[in-house]
């Protein structure tokens, strides 16, 4: 994606590295410091899937932090991008797999995170940046259950991800499956009624977005290819 300079994605592994890694820009592999080898694929998720851990729990208590003001709007936003950056590795099978189009998409689903966010039906705008404007008039618990929302919000990254594989494997239609763990509200059970849609006719949304569920949606897509789909009802 055009926008999505060099030193965006730097920045972006930047955030996430421990002390003993380094992320190779040329190499676009991750490196330890001390032996200079690389570190393996399967070792590189297993990393992700523990800063995600980490860093999801960190990120939803980060309550006091706002409303002791000793966290600013920047910071709170790297917090945010460390769950997505882990997310689009993890989602990606590794780093060197990432491409440009994952990193624009990303990049504006975090602008829409930040501040730029608009629910589609209300039209109210959203944002972390909405959050910190509402924090002196909000208890320390509602923040972190706000927060809580837009951590797990970051499974977004994880559909966008999954979206540009299957395009990229030839997987033109789609679906939506419940989850099987909540209840669903009408837009989930709209949107799953539908059946198989084609991909370009971005008929169904990703999941947490569009919905009265919101974050807390479970459901998934399924992709697959047009042939494969027993009654298209396109
Ligand atoms: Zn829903
Ligand atoms: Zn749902």
């Amino acid at each position: 994606m055009a926008n999505t300079s060099v030193a965006d994605v730097q920045l972006l592994f930047d955030a996430l590295l421990s002390d003993d890694i380094t992320y190779d820009i040329s190499a676009r592999r991750y490196r330890y410091k001390d032996s200079g080898k690389f570190v393996s694929k399967n070792r590189t998720i297993e990393i992700q899937k523990e800063y995600l851990a980490a860093n999801t729990k960190k990120f939803t208590y980060l309550g006091k932090s706002i409303k002791d003001g000793t966290i600013t709007e920047k910071e709170l936003a790297l917090e945010l991008k460390k769950l997505h950056t882990s997310q689009l590795v993890i989602a990606r099978g590794g780093v060197a797999e990432i491409t440009h189009s994952d990193l624009g998409s990303v990049a504006n689903l975090l602008r829409n995170q930040y501040y730029r966010g608009k629910d589609p039906k209300t039209g109210k705008r959203y944002g972390l940046r909405y959050l910190l404007r509402d924090a002196p008039n909000q208890s320390e618990a509602k923040l972190n259950q706000r927060l809580t929302m837009f951590a797990k919000a970051s499974e977004i990254t994880k559909f966008i991800v999954n979206e540009h594989i299957a395009k990229e494997q030839g997987l033109t239609v789609y679906r939506r499956r419940l989850g099987r763990t909540h209840k669903h509200c009408s837009s989930c059970l709209l949107y799953e009624s539908l059946g198989w849609q084609l991909v370009s006719s971005q008929t169904l949304p990703y999941p947490k977005t569009s919905c009265e569920c919101l974050s807390n949606c479970v459901c998934e897509l399924v992709y697959d290819r047009p042939e494969n789909v027993p009654v298209p009802v396109f």
